[in-house]
């Protein structure tokens, strides 16, 4: 499968194993993610996602619409989706009380000097329980035929294993959490890591602990949609 899917599969299994009620999906693009994720909840209630781009979160989000079928598994809790438009460098009420927060391929699109405040305001202010971030592997371009220069035009930077690691154990250190490292898109005979390098953040805190920002009112970012049960 295409690497994209490799990485939301990912979070797929992440979600089966360990079960979070409230998952957010920050830079959620088209709502790919999201939307694969209403398919396998494996027990979700709230699936939120925000992006700055407005027109991505518009282009697929009919795929949120809730389905007759949506309704069909016994002992299923109903199922609320938030999407947002805003930035992830604001600092937004709803944000807080997560369980899981993904963030996959979006921090190399920020400039360099924002990735503290970026990481400050998920890890210090959203303080999740589990965060996912994802990333290209600097040290797997040379494995990709005629690349020149970042993956993508709008990458800022693009971290080696090394430079990912130190961002990733200062973040554990500042805001208590741990980390494991892993990833996505093997190379054949080359140690070069993963293709799409990720780590996944726990605090010792226990998963799925009450809270209640369901059904808050968004004070910085723009509700652009939203799917209620019923
Ligand atoms: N996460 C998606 C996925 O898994 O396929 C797509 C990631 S796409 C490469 C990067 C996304 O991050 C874009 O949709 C972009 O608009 C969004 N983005 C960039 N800066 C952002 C910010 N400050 N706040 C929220 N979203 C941002």
């Amino acid at each position: 499968p295409p690497l994209y899917k490799q990485r939301h599969q990912f979070v797929i299994e992440f979600v089966k194993r360990f079960a979070p009620r409230k998952v957010l999906d920050v830079g959620c693009a088209d709502c790919r993610l999201l939307t694969t994720l209403k398919v396998h909840r494996h027990g979700v209630e709230l699936l939120a996602g925000v992006d700055i781009d407005c027109a991505a979160i518009q282009r697929r989000k009919h795929a949120l619409a809730p389905l007759s079928s949506d309704y069909l598994v016994p002992g299923d809790r109903p199922l609320t989706i938030e999407l947002y438009h805003g930035s992830v460098m604001e600092k937004e009420p709803c944000t807080k009380g997560f369980d899981l927060v993904t963030c996959i391929e979006l921090i190399e699109h920020l400039d360099p000097g924002d990735v503290e405040k970026f990481s400050d305001g998920v890890f210090g202010y959203m303080v999740p329980h589990a965060v996912i971030i994802s990333t290209p592997n600097a040290e797997f371009n040379p494995v990709l035929p005629g690349l020149t220069g970042f993956r993508h035009k709008d990458h800022k930077f693009e971290w080696t294993r090394a430079q990912f690691s130190t961002w990733a154990l200062g973040i554990c250190w500042k805001y208590g959490y741990s980390v494991e490292f892993t990833g996505v898109g093997e190379a054949q005979d080359r140690d070069v890591g993963f293709c799409s390098q990720i780590a996944v953040f726990q605090r010792d805190t226990e998963l799925n602990a009450p809270v209640n920002n369901t059904y808050l009112v968004p004070q910085v970012y723009r509700l652009v949609c939203v799917v209620y049960p019923s």
